[in-house]
């Protein structure tokens, strides 16, 4: 932490700014205020960045933009709204095309008031966001004796943007294993999975590979059910599944990897498992490089059955297991 506080990265990105924060934000970096000296550096690279400075207020094309932004920073991150306009609006509030300030697509941690933000305020911003990273970190350091406090409940399509999120993040290691970034969990979209949270499986759609007929409209379990795991009110895992045919199938046990390799990702598996009290036998796939997976499946009871090509870099490994 240390080295992180002595020298933090940032990225910044100008929502839709006047340009008036923006080049506030930069009088910081250059020589009249120079908080290079200071050991931060500004970088054009999310995944090497602490703390994301934004400036402008969030409109119809900055929206994904934020989002993909964020999603890339690795853990811990602090995100620092620059200005009335990234804080609430400011005077574009009211427009047609603004949906309001930054936090209306992530969680921001520091404020910085102004129209423009003074030079002086967004450094001591940074000084702020500083602190919030320095607790982040202690936090998430601490998660590992906290495991008993994960809260594992049913998700909601509200939940749907924070697991998009945390399903990118934990994904980014698979792509790296594969040397591809086009994984169906990297590629979805924030609509297709809110979809998800509507739809009943059925042979010819779903992505999951489900078999069987029509679900019962009426039925919980016919329609896709996610679970997360919460501590302190953040989503840190989840999983979704669904049954069919007395079989339950279920997909994408993902950790966010800060807490991976303390348990929640079985926890969540025998969760889900238990979702499902009238399914007799259990299906779960993954790629064949994903020896972790592998691994944590089987020592959960699961046997590989079959395997599938799915490019030519991935084959998907179907195991399964029977209720006992
Ligand atoms: S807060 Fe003021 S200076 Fe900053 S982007 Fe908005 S209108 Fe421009």
């Amino acid at each position: 932490m240390l080295g992180l506080k002595e020298s933090p990265w940032i990225i910044h990105y100008d929502a839709s700014s006047c340009n008036g924060c923006d080049i506030e934000t930069l009088a910081c970096l250059t020589p009249v205020f120079d908080v290079e000296r200071l050991g931060v550096v500004n970088t054009g690279n999310p995944k090497h960045a602490d703390i994301f400075l934004v400036t402008g207020a969030v409109n119809e094309q900055s929206f994904a933009v934020i989002r993909n932004l964020y999603t890339q920073m690795p853990e811990p991150k602090v995100v620092v709204a620059v200005g009335t306009c990234a804080s609430s609006g400011g005077i574009f509030r009211e427009c047609y095309n603004i949906s309001g300030g930054v936090d209306t697509v992530i969680p921001v941690d520091v404020y910085v008031a102004g129209c423009a933000a003074r030079p002086e305020a967004i450094i001591d911003g940074v000084v702020q966001a500083l602190s919030v990273l320095e607790q982040k970190h202690r936090d998430m350091a601490a998660a590992g004796t906290r495991a008993d406090q994960v809260l594992y409940l049913r998700a909601q399509k509200s939940d749907a943007p924070q697991i998009l999120a945390l399903q990118k993040a934990a994904y980014q290691s698979e792509a790296k294993v594969y040397g591809d970034d086009g994984l169906p969990a990297l590629q979805q979209t924030l609509e297709e999975l809110e979809n998800e949270f509507d739809r009943r499986p059925n042979r010819e759609t779903s992505y999951l590979g489900a078999r069987g007929t029509q679900g019962d409209p009426e039925k919980d379990t016919d329609h896709i059910v996610f679970l997360k795991a919460v501590l302190q009110g953040k989503i840190i895992g989840a999983v979704r599944g669904f049954a069919l045919d007395e079989s339950a199938y279920l997909s994408r046990v993902i950790v966010h990897p800060y807490y991976q390799g303390r348990g929640i990702g079985r926890q969540l598996t025998e969760e889900i498992e238990r979702a499902f009290p009238n399914a007799k036998r259990f299906e779960i796939f993954t790629g064949h490089r994903s020896e972790r997976n592998l691994h944590q499946f089987r020592k959960l009871g699961y046997q590989e059955f079959k395997t599938e090509p799915f490019t030519p870099a991935i084959t998907w490994v179907y195991l399964q297991k029977e209720r006992k």
